[in-house]
């Protein structure tokens, strides 16, 4: 027989069950994910902390702050209509906001998920918060331990291959559907020369809570750069559904074959845009994943395309995580190429580039905050690496001015993928190529002052003068890299290096300067 409470037994119990706070990061903003998916109103509370040192330490570009504002507004305001208690508070720092929620609550036990980033992990094991697993990615980070192991190397594909087989996506029982893993060799075609039909993307209407946190940042003292948000982010769960949904219905069909072109007419081309939602928490990769599969089931996606975006989510986006937390603290700061030029001017004002691609590649940052893979890699990653410019102010500048910018994706895809400052511990060989392969895959240097075919003269496409110039710069570099000897086979051909290095030292120059 069960013992009846007296009322001061009840408020005793009622206070002893809100004893929880689960601390939720504005980039964890998942309800069913770590920590968040077992709580519940009667038994836990909520502590979001907005800190004053992220935001003013930097130079954001102003659609980033505003959707990391607003998407964690609306998530607060959606748990408070759950009936949680949710406390948001202002203060210098994440750590410096514990310490204060400590104080005025001492009694309490706070928890909260896996950080997602290393600098948060260190303030949580600090202050002694419980942490759950993050099981918002497929894959946990003792997962992808166990894989990596004794490993020589930490092969992409490699990977990506062990999470079909693991996770079962496009598989017939041990092999993969259409008996072939990668259609990567069917994905890169070059954009259609006129007369196609892109997809029109998607804009989101803004609620009064937008239109509060834009109005608050457009008078606060934060220091901003890039165009105000215009409707190009959903700030809701709600909304980045919105976009899954759109993706599936409009884009995934011709995602393959389109994923690498870089056309003139569409800023969005087949791109499914959903990198800021799944980085914040308000999508899930798995039921991104489960969604793009069942839409493949209906059975008019064709399987390049499917394949592909599988891949983009289970390989890349879960690797990236894994080699984040596997590699050491100090790998944000490699420098293996010694490459120390100040970031280029281009990259924070365009009207101080002749060169189309790069200009109208940055304008497209400014307005949104974002540009698909290929601009990152082979344009603005590409141009930065053969031009020498130093790997953390480079990663610096990526990190103020893109959407979907976070400490664990933007560090191996910048350091390890675009710039290759790691002596090759993720990637084997640079990605680096001249003004031919941005000719082919892009609809830009039919407007450009340059050539790209030229590698010397006034005219010389600068990213083909570097090219050379930088194989030529770093043959001790990647003395014995196999797979880059075709491309020293190609330098040695050179009959003109003499003129390819004079003109290199005038690009180089001139980039610097704001005048190429
Ligand atoms: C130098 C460089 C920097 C990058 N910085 C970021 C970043 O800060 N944040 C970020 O989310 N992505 C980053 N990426 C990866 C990729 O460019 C973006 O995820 C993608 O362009 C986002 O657009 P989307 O959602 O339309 O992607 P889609 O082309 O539709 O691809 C689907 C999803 O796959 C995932 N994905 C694909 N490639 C990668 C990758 N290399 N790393 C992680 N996830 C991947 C993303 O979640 C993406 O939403 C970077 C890539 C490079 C080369
Ligand atoms: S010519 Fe060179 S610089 Fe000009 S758009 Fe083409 S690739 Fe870019």
């Amino acid at each position: 027989m069960g013992s009846r409470l007296g009322p001061s037994e009840i408020l005793f119990t009622e206070m002893q069950k809100r004893m929880i706070t689960v601390v939720v990061p504005y980039d964890q903003l998942s309800r069913t994910h770590g920590a968040m998916s077992k709580a519940q109103p009667e038994t836990h509370q909520i502590l979001m902390i907005e800190s004053q040192n992220f935001l003013s330490s930097r130079t954001w570009h102003a659609q980033r702050l505003f959707l990391l504002l607003s998407a964690a507004e609306h998530f607060a305001i959606e748990l408070e209509a759950e009936g949680f208690s949710v406390h948001r508070l202002q203060a210098a720092s994440v750590r410096a906001g514990i310490i204060e929620y400590r104080q005025l609550q001492p009694d309490i036990t706070l928890i909260a998920t896996q950080p997602r980033s290393r600098a948060l992990q260190v303030v949580f094991e600090e202050l002694g918060i419980e942490l759950d697993v993050d099981d918002s990615f497929l894959t946990t980070r003792e997962q992808f331990s166990g894989w990596a192991g004794a490993r020589k190397s930490l092969t992409q594909e490699h990977f990506y291959r062990w999470q079909r087989n693991r996770l079962g996506y496009l598989m017939q029982g041990a092999s993969p559907i259409g008996d072939v893993w990668n259609l990567d060799s069917e994905n890169r075609l070059p954009p259609p020369k006129s007369g196609y039909a892109w997809p029109a993307p998607l804009y989101f209407q803004p609620d009064d809570i937008d239109r509060s946190v834009l109005a608050q940042i457009t008078n606060s003292e934060y220091s901003l750069w890039g165009s105000p948000a215009d409707g190009t982010w959903a700030t809701t769960r709600a909304g980045a559904l919105q976009q899954l949904q759109w993706f599936l219905t409009h884009s995934l069909g011709a995602f393959g074959p389109y994923e690498d072109a870089m056309p003139k007419e569409t800023w969005s081309a087949h791109h499914s845009m959903l990198s800021p939602y799944l980085n914040l928490g308000l999508l899930s990769p798995r039921e991104v994943c489960d969604a793009a599969i069942a839409r493949f089931d209906e059975g008019d996606i064709p399987l390049a395309s499917i394949e592909g975006f599988i891949r983009q989510i289970i390989g890349w986006r879960e690797y990236i995580n894994g080699v984040y937390w596997l590699f050491p603290e100090n790998y944000e700061q490699s420098n293996s190429l010694a490459a120390d030029r100040p970031l280029l001017p281009l990259f924070e004002d365009p009207a101080t580039t002749k060169m189309a691609c790069m200009n109208s590649t940055i304008l497209d940052v400014e307005k949104r905050g974002w540009v698909h893979h290929i601009p990152r890699l082979m344009l603005l990653s590409n141009l930065a690496l053969l031009s020498g410019v130093d790997p953390q102010e480079f990663l610096e500048w990526m990190r103020r001015v893109f959407i979907d910018a976070a400490d664990w994706v933007m560090v191996p895809n910048v350091i390890g993928m675009g710039l290759h400052a790691d002596d090759g511990v993720m990637m084997t060989k640079p990605y680096i190529a001249g003004g031919a392969y941005i000719k082919r895959m892009g609809q830009f240097c039919n407007d450009c002052e340059y050539k790209p075919a030229l590698r010397v003269g006034d005219q010389a496409c600068p990213f083909t003068t570097l090219y050379w110039d930088f194989l030529d710069r770093n043959q001790a570099a990647f003395q014995g890299n196999h797979r880059m000897v075709q491309q020293f086979a190609g330098l040695r051909k050179l009959n003109n290096l003499e003129e390819v290095r004079a003109r290199a030292k005038v690009v180089l120059s001139g980039l610097s300067q704001g005048t190429i």
